[in-house]
């Protein structure tokens, strides 16, 4: 289908399913990792046996390679930038996608909100805290109110980066729990549900005023978390208004269009008591909240990502919900193996299980996923039930 080889910064369980995608289109794909990481196992490619945030290794790896991408946004993206130059001026065909300076301006949060404000997405109000002490975060709570969420502005996944400030007993605690990371203060969202959007970006250009011919959508989905993790997603957003999906995908559209570069985006969202809809935070990858898209869409949010980096056609068609579908994240518990009495009643339940090949298990570490897909949400639900109290007695 193409000769063309793709290599990956990251070989986690993102990688692995972009694998499972490539490997259904003969496409060949290298992954830059640790040994037997989750992508790797599945990959007939040997890969780079390193770190995404090493500049040789990450050299290594496109040396082997015509088109780069990212599973995660945590990597060296100084190389990546040499890199795309070197294209330029050595005429030597390697093509980054993402670009990295989407990646390097997603990498720190308080930037991406700034792009978002100058694309007039709207966010939650936020200060930058200069100094680590708890004068800054007094002046942040005169300008935001109480509570806030105090975050660290790089190297944030799974809530791993988050503190809620909830009184001025939080500032030492707060202040310790992020200590040593850059900060920034942000308002808090009274969300009565989060949203998320998988973003089809097929056009390099930024600008979020051609959204509607640079990018294509996935439905609005509905995500649960609990500490921070993602929990739960429905798709579709149960109970959403017409209008607030319409402005939602629009919002999520709009964001990811202001980006360089091509490929798939997640939007993830707040919707307010009031209907206003914020942008919480965009991640320049496949995304946890797409993962139903493996059952439930013609295209999984995987072979989208792929056939936006090789330049292929994507039929909006594709995207499209072809039934409702509820995903459950399978997260260690305290047991090094617990976590694989979910995914057997998984099976038995009937539903899609994606283990990840991570090995043992520490407490909330995301080890695989379950998929349920059927005709209707409620009928969903019902089935979902006890599958959530047995992720439940993992979690306590
Ligand atoms: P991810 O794994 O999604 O990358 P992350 O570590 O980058 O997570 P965020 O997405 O910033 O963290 O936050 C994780 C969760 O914490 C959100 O999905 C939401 O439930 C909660 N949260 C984050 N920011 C706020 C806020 N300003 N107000 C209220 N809740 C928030
Ligand atoms: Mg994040
Ligand atoms: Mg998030």
């Amino acid at each position: 289908m193409d000769t063309r080889t793709v290599g990956v910064l990251g070989g986690g369980q993102l990688g692995r399913m972009f694998v499972e995608a490539a490997n259904n289109r003969n496409i060949s794909v290298a992954i830059l990792d640790k040994k037997a990481s989750p992508a790797k196992q599945i990959s007939a490619h040997p890969g780079i046996e390193g770190s995404f945030t090493n500049a040789q290794a990450i050299r290594q790896l496109a040396s082997k390679c015509d088109i780069l991408t990212v599973e995660i946004e945590h990597v060296d993206t100084h190389v990546l930038e040499e890199l795309q130059r070197e294209t330029e001026t050595n005429g030597k065909k390697i093509d980054i996608q993402p670009s990295w300076e989407t990646i390097r301006m997603i990498q720190d949060k308080y930037l991406q909100k700034q792009r978002l404000i100058d694309a007039k997405v709207d966010v939650a109000k936020s200060k930058d805290i200069l100094a680590d002490t708890e004068e800054s975060l007094r002046t942040a709570a005169g300008e935001l109110d109480l509570p806030f969420m105090l975050k660290a502005r790089t190297g944030a996944y799974d809530g791993r980066g988050n503190y809620p400030v909830r009184s001025p007993n939080d500032y030492t605690s707060a202040l310790s729990a992020l200590k040593g990371r850059p900060l920034y203060a942000e308002q808090w969202a009274n969300f009565t549900m989060e949203l998320a959007v998988m973003v089809v970006k097929t056009k390099d250009a930024a600008d979020p005023l051609i959204w509607e011919s640079s990018t294509k959508s996935y439905p609005t989905v509905e995500t649960v978390h609990q500490d921070s993790i993602c929990k739960l997603v429905y798709a579709p957003a149960r109970g959403l208004s017409e209008k607030l999906n319409d402005e939602a995908q629009e919002l999520a559209r709009k964001a990811v269009a202001s980006f360089k570069g091509k490929g798939v985006f997640g939007v993830e969202m707040f919707l307010l008591k009031d209907d206003t809809i914020l942008a919480n935070e965009i991640a320049p990858r496949p995304h946890n909240s797409g993962h139903y898209t493996i059952e439930a869409c013609r295209l999984s949010q995987y072979d989208a990502h792929l056939l936006a980096i090789l330049d292929r056609p994507i039929h909006a068609k594709s995207l499209q919900l072809l039934n409702p579908a509820i995903m459950l994240n399978i997260l260690g518990g305290a047991d090094p193996k617990s976590y694989l009495t979910l995914a057997n009643a998984a099976d038995a339940a009937g539903a899609k299980v994606h283990l990840y090949g991570k090995g043992d298990a520490t407490k909330g570490r995301k080890m695989g996923h379950l998929t349920l897909v059927g005709d209707s949400m409620p009928e969903l639900e019902d089935e979902m039930r006890h599958l959530i109290r047995i992720a439940d007695r993992l979690h306590d």
